[in-house]
């Protein structure tokens, strides 16, 4: 399971990166978030922890497995089970916990305490490349591991769904590390970036820490208070060289 994650990470990661990385095409260079792409140092510092985090991952996708011998997981396997829109349904509603279980811990993660500690490791990279997608102290490595396990004691979810949910989660993690922002620009670009987290939203918790919590969703950030806010930051805002569309967007 550990292979098949790490796999699945440099594959991904990887045509990413060859794509944007190694020779940026002139279409997506004003969509660059940072003035300069992230140095060969931390990209290495980057996938290194990152090959740790998938270990880890690993064992909690064998853990689902256990749960589900258990009879502990809310696996079902006829597609109609709940009705088909349901398995549309399972997916948002395991986003949903899942932003609030990301948005709730993360948080925590940033008490002095457990940010010096765990979460630091998290946020050496100022300016993540996608390699940084899964690069975690091996503690926050668990916490981000435990989601999953918990939430399909509670949901019903189809394998295939919940497969099809963890590659979803993969491709937005490695989006909000991208250094690139993928939404379009203009109107509708601004108005999803309301709504969605993509690289613009994620690289400004990277630089200024104490906003921009949420996974997929602003919606916990916009509840609690902790949306970026540009003239909060004004001071750090020339860093970002690109197209910021989410709030703020005057930078
Ligand atoms: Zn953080
Ligand atoms: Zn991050």
């Amino acid at each position: 399971m550990t292979f098949i994650v790490a796999v699945r990470y440099f594959l991904i990661v990887g045509a990413a990166w060859i794509y944007l990385y190694s020779s940026t095409p002139a279409s997506w260079k004003s969509r660059q978030i940072y003035e300069k792409l992230p140095g060969r140092d931390i990209q290495v510092f980057e996938i290194k922890t990152s090959l740790v985090s998938s270990a880890i991952f690993g064992v909690s996708g064998a853990l689902l497995g256990v749960l589900w011998e258990l009879g502990w997981a809310r696996f079902y396997l006829k597609f109609d089970a709940y009705g088909l829109s349901y398995l549309f349904l399972s997916i948002l509603l395991i986003a949903v916990l899942h932003e609030i279980y990301f948005y709730l811990t993360h948080r925590l993660l940033h008490e002095p305490w457990a940010f010096r500690r765990f979460h630091a490791v998290h946020h050496k990279s100022l300016e993540p490349s996608p390699w940084a997608s899964f690069s975690f102290h091996p503690v926050e490595a668990v916490i981000q591991a435990a989601a999953i396990p918990l939430i399909v004691l509670i949901v019903p979810v189809h394998p295939v769904v919940l497969i099809a949910y963890l590659s979803l989660m993969t491709f937005s993690a490695i989006i909000n590390h991208l250094g690139f922002e993928i939404l379009p620009k203009g109107p509708i670009g601004s108005h999803m970036a309301k709504w969605l987290i993509t690289g613009t939203h994620h690289a400004r918790h990277h630089r200024f820490y104490k906003s921009n919590f949420g996974l997929y969703f602003t919606v916990c950030d916009r509840i609690f208070g902790t949306e970026y806010v540009a003239k909060a930051a004004s001071r750090v805002t020339a860093t970002f060289a690109g197209t910021p569309t989410s709030s703020g967007s005057s930078q």
